[in-house]
């Protein structure tokens, strides 16, 4: 035999029944994403390197060590696998001109590459679902992007404050982030000998992200760190104000975390995070955030904007943890057909059936000819179907079917198959058996 190829390590298939989960979250968020006036938005998954080097900040985990990143065999050309969403939603509204008539609201669903440690919750090709509107500068904006993750949650039975809990920040705007930046600097130089080694090299080139750091023996130093919010002025401050207050109208608890600064650079004024704390480290399923300087910094005329990205793997495993379940997908009916039956009138009537929106699978023959009765049942009853439709040949011949109920314990009762049509109706409006 032929050598197994697997796929790449952190990369996974999803294949049934998960990916049944997957199109029902994916319904979930594109009803969503109706409700609230979103556009759907699809950019390329490889894109120049420079866009994330120029977008996200050079002194990122991203861009420092996270990127699949090659060259263009044929041109030599730099590219990347995109990492995240925004840079490349920036890219093509810049490219397009698309804020000329007016703001936008844009969404997307699509496959990241970061090339960390595979582990629960983190991989190399993951999932986002990210949304960004463009052209706003209002706070109103933002405390709407939380609103609409928090419906989500409730869409899809998490509860607020118990499976996922909101925190908030305000970066301020740059001038704010410079004197705060000084400061802090300052306090990490007299105490540098509690940095560790990754610290040391960001203490002058990214100091808030150290503020970010994941090591243990660092939080008590950042935790007494000079604040941001310490240095926001009015308008920083009241933009942050009102996000707060739309949250506290919507009954939207929330954290203020004057420790949450984000992964990227482009961040301005709101920033805020989904958390929950069943996922072990990989404890943040969104985060999000105004990222008014982007479009700009990208070539494009100065606009602003806000937005978020979820991690679709993550969320699905917090479903799990929880218990919530996607809806059957198991057919309404199993058809089975037996040697000799007729299969083109067995086709045609499934057809019809079809056309009414009954779903129906076929159990379909091998090359000797259809399977057992025996092995067709216990199939047709593994489906999960509410009913078998038994194509014997005789019965077809009278121009019937016999319709077993699988799952309620009914009679079996015989259906003309001129009146299958009749049957699909009726069958659709009966409230579903469980
Ligand atoms: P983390 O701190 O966990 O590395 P991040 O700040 O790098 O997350 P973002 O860039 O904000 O993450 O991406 C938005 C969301 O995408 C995250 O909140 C998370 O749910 C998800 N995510 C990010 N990286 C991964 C990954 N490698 N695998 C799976 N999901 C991820
Ligand atoms: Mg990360």
């Amino acid at each position: 035999m032929a050598e197994k190829l697997t796929a790449i390590k952190g990369m996974n298939d999803i294949l049934p029944p998960e990916s049944a989960r997957w199109e029902w979250l994916e319904d979930k968020v594109r009803q969503l994403m109706r409700r609230y006036g979103y556009q759907n938005m699809r950019t390329p998954i490889v894109e120049p390197t420079a866009l994330f080097v120029r977008g996200l900040g050079e002194v990122t985990d991203i861009v420092e060590k996270e990127m699949y990143s090659f060259e263009d065999s044929l041109n030599g050309d730099k590219l990347t696998l995109r990492p995240e969403g925004t840079a490349g939603s920036v890219r093509a509204i810049n490219e397009h001109n698309f804020l000329y008539e007016g703001g936008k609201r844009l969404y997307y669903i699509g496959p990241m590459f970061r090339h960390e440690r595979p582990q629960k919750g983190r991989y190399r090709q993951f999932h986002q679902v990210g949304a960004e509107v463009l052209g706003f500068a209002g706070p109103d904006v933002d405390a709407e992007l939380i609103l609409m993750t928090a419906a989500l949650w409730r869409d899809l039975g998490l509860s607020i404050g118990q499976d996922v809990s909101l925190q908030i920040n305000s970066l301020g705007q740059p001038e704010e982030r410079k004197a705060h930046r000084a400061a802090l600097i300052t306090y990490l130089e007299e105490n540098i000998d509690q940095l560790d080694e990754e610290a040391r090299r960001r203490l002058h080139s990214n100091p808030l992200r150290i503020l970010d750091t994941k090591n243990p023996a660092m939080q008590a130093l950042v935790e007494a760190a000079p604040k941001l919010i310490d240095f926001l002025g009015e308008a920083s401050l009241a933009h942050f104000g009102a996000v707060k207050f739309a949250l506290e109208a919507a009954g939207i608890p929330y954290q203020v975390n004057t420790r949450l600064v984000r992964g990227m650079d482009y961040y301005n004024l709101t920033v805020f995070e989904w958390v929950t704390d069943k996922l072990g480290a990989q404890g943040t399923v969104c985060g999000g955030g105004r990222y008014d300087g982007l479009i700009e910094q990208l070539g494009g005329k100065p606009a602003p904007a806000v937005g978020w990205g979820l991690g679709m793997e993550r969320l699905l495993l917090l479903l799990q943890e929880i218990g919530v379940e996607a809806p059957s997908t198991a057919p309404d009916a199993y058809a089975m057909v037996f040697a000799g039956t007729p299969m083109p009138v067995v086709l045609a009537t499934l057809e019809v059936l079809r056309a009414q929106g009954v779903c129906v699978q076929l159990h379909p023959a091998g090359k000797d000819g259809p399977a057992s009765p025996k092995s067709q049942f216990k199939k047709a009853d593994a489906s999960g179907a509410r009913f078998a439709l038994v194509f014997g040949p005789d019965e077809v011949a009278q121009g019937l079917v016999a319709v077993k109920p699988l799952r309620d314990g009914g009679e079996q009762t015989s259906l003309q198959l001129a009146e299958a049509a009749g049957w699909a109706h009726r069958l659709l409006a009966q409230p579903q058996a469980s």
